[in-house]
């Protein structure tokens, strides 16, 4: 089947300064994909170029059959229909919030103002202004003002940066709702782990302006191509031998076990609410992560097992 949006051989620079190189994915109908990688790896400027504020220096984008942008065509960001909302999300402050959301509207829209409201949950604030409401019903102004002008696709940058961690376990869920409900193919940037793996069909990897690997969550915390994927994954990630690659094992896959056939001194354990996090010597000198019920006490010998098949081999990079 063909991609509802497709980007091929994207390379962008400011000035000399190469950031995208060769960068390619592609999102089907009605997706919610994260791009997820560190500070200053690229994920913004990929926004910012499917949103066409920044034309790349090679590449194409491809939205159904429109080609937003390639070496020899670029359409203008107004005429794409691709909604972005900001980290910020540069709300009008001289304006309410049911006027912030009117703006966005479409010519002729079907759904008014006060429905946008009550979809993402502030039903009756129409007349508030924006500087009156909070931090995360700002957002929801945001993300109704996107979502009003219809756009085919919606770019969302960074949008649990500025959420308490307290918060996000229940906003990951009432996002991830109301996009499903919506039927909007979305894109959005973070650099929590926990985010993308949370909410999104797929998972883009990106490291200093390449994209490392790309497929559902799952797929990317059991099969990571290599060891920069598999330790942003999960910390409980521990590299058991190098030779051309490393073979790595999650910390979970890792039992501790009186008749276990390997063995080691416990360096550390680490409460995790409801299990440590246990970090052993092994008596071939690597260190090994393992997940425990128990709280092994530090210079403790132990012996532990694994199972050969969860055992990966990457690529050591
Ligand atoms: P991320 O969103 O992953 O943090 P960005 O796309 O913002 O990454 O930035 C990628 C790289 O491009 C960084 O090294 C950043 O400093 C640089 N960069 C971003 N915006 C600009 C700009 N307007 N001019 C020059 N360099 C920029």
């Amino acid at each position: 089947m063909k991609p509802f949006l497709s980007i091929a051989h994207i390379s962008h620079s400011y000035g000399k300064t190469p950031v995208l190189k060769d960068c390619g994915f592609e999102v089907g109908e009605g997706e919610l994909v994260a791009l997820l990688g560190e500070s200053g790896s690229g994920k913004t400027t990929m926004l910012r170029l499917i949103a066409g504020f920044e034309r790349p220096s090679n590449g194409s984008i491809i939205l159904q059959n429109r080609t937003l942008c390639s070496p020899t065509e670029f359409i203008v960001p107004e005429r794409r229909n691709v909604g972005m909302v900001f980290q910020d999300y540069a709300l009008f402050p001289h304006l309410s919030v049911g006027e912030n959301i009117a703006i966005g509207q479409k010519k002729n829209a079907s759904t008014s103002v006060e429905a946008w409201l009550e979809l993402v949950g502030l039903g009756g604030l129409a007349d508030r202004k924006t500087t009156q409401i909070s931090g995360g019903q700002q957002q929801r102004v945001a993300i109704a003002r996107a979502l009003a002008a219809e756009p085919q696709v919606l770019l969302l940058d960074e949008p649990f940066s500025n959420i308490d961690e307290s918060l996000k376990f229940a906003f990951r869920s009432e996002l991830r709702d109301l996009l499903l409900k919506v039927g909007v193919t979305t894109i959005f940037v973070t650099h929590d782990t926990k985010d993308a793996l949370a909410i999104s069909d797929k998972i883009v990897v990106m490291k200093d302006g390449e994209i490392r690997q790309s497929g559902t969550p799952q797929a990317i915390y059991d099969r990571p191509h290599d060891t920069y994927v598999a330790g942003l994954l999960g910390p409980f990630n521990t590299v058991l031998s190098f030779y051309n690659g490393a073979n790595i094992i999650r910390a979970e896959h890792v039992q501790i076990h009186p008749d276990g056939e390997h063995r080691g001194t416990v360096l550390r354990s680490i409460y995790q609410g409801g299990h440590y996090l246990v970090e052993v010597r092994t008596s071939d000198q690597n260190i090994l992560m393992m997940r425990s019920d128990t709280h092994p006490a530090v210079q403790a010998e132990i012996q532990f097992t694994y199972a050969e098949h969860n055992v990966r081999t990457v690529t050591n990079r």
